[in-house]
């Protein structure tokens, strides 16, 4: 079911992962950002837009993870962005994302994944007729991740930050990457400002209000309890946590090698 969180903002959530598709009505037609994973929740979405009228004259992929690249015929055969490093990435990386798919997805239209066009360079904002969607590009998560502001109605499209169910989840790739992340909560929290008033992560719950600067603060303090190698507590991998218990404890041991190496190696 597509849900209208803010004026024209609409979202969709999956069964796989709490999955968050979002649908953003412009003049002339609507912006399909991350639009879900398996065939079952693509047909479905594709049913929800035909009933409310939006058409999808332009989509986004916030970042170049197989879960977020995808696509389906009946979303109309339009450009799909992404930030340059999203569109090299996907395109480096096309069997990799198809392969995860085909595994994970099914039903998934594996020949439409990943086909994401670079934003042009001097560009900073998805074009969509009679809306402003600026682009926030940072390093954390994934490279080539970008969130997107609107500052009308006030809604933060977050991709794979600031989620109620899962931890911050680092790039193994980056010797600094924990530091990288930090420095993108500051860009999304400034991003927020003081007009934002709901933020959709990539997966999980849509934060509103107060609960934006908890969410923002909880990844902070989860990370600089890792920097200082004691126990974050979170209760996101705690023992009442209900989401990803088959695979989130194993990331955030991840995230505590990555960042206990970063630390004692002394780089800052
Ligand atoms: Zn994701």
């Amino acid at each position: 079911v597509l849900t209208e969180i803010a004026d024209g903002v609409f979202v969709r959530q999956s069964e796989f992962c709490l999955s968050n598709a979002i649908v953003v009505r412009g003049s002339d037609g609507a912006l399909l950002v991350d639009p879900g994973v398996n065939g079952d929740d693509l047909a479905e979405l594709a049913d929800d837009l035909e009933t409310m009228g939006l058409v999808p004259i332009v989509g986004f992929s916030t970042h170049p993870h197989w879960d977020h690249v995808l696509w389906d015929a009946r979303f109309g055969d339009v450009v799909r962005y992404g930030t340059r490093e999203c569109a090299e990435t996907s395109a480096a990386r096309i069997g990799e994302l198809r392969d995860r798919a085909a595994e994970e997805a099914p039903g998934a239209t594996l020949d439409l994944i990943g086909r994401i066009a670079a934003l042009p360079e001097s560009c900073t904002d998805v074009p969509l007729s009679g809306r402003t969607v600026q682009v926030v590009e940072h390093r954390a998560h994934a490279p080539g991740h970008a969130a997107l502001l609107l500052p009308e109605p006030g809604v933060l499209v977050a991709g794979d930050m600031l989620s109620d169910v899962e931890i911050p989840l680092l790039h193994p790739s980056g010797p600094v990457q924990d530091l990288e992340y930090l420095a993108a909560l500051d860009l999304l929290e400034a991003a927020c400002g003081t007009t934002v008033g709901a933020v959709v992560p990539g997966h999980g719950s849509v934060a509103r209000g107060p609960e934006i600067r908890s969410r923002i603060a909880a990844d902070r303090a989860y990370l600089q309890a890792l920097a200082e190698g004691v126990d974050p507590r979170d209760p996101r991998v705690g023992p009442d946590a209900s989401y990803g218990t088959d695979w989130l404890p194993g990331a955030h041991e991840s995230n505590a090698r990555l960042v206990a190496l970063r630390a004692s190696s002394g780089l800052m």
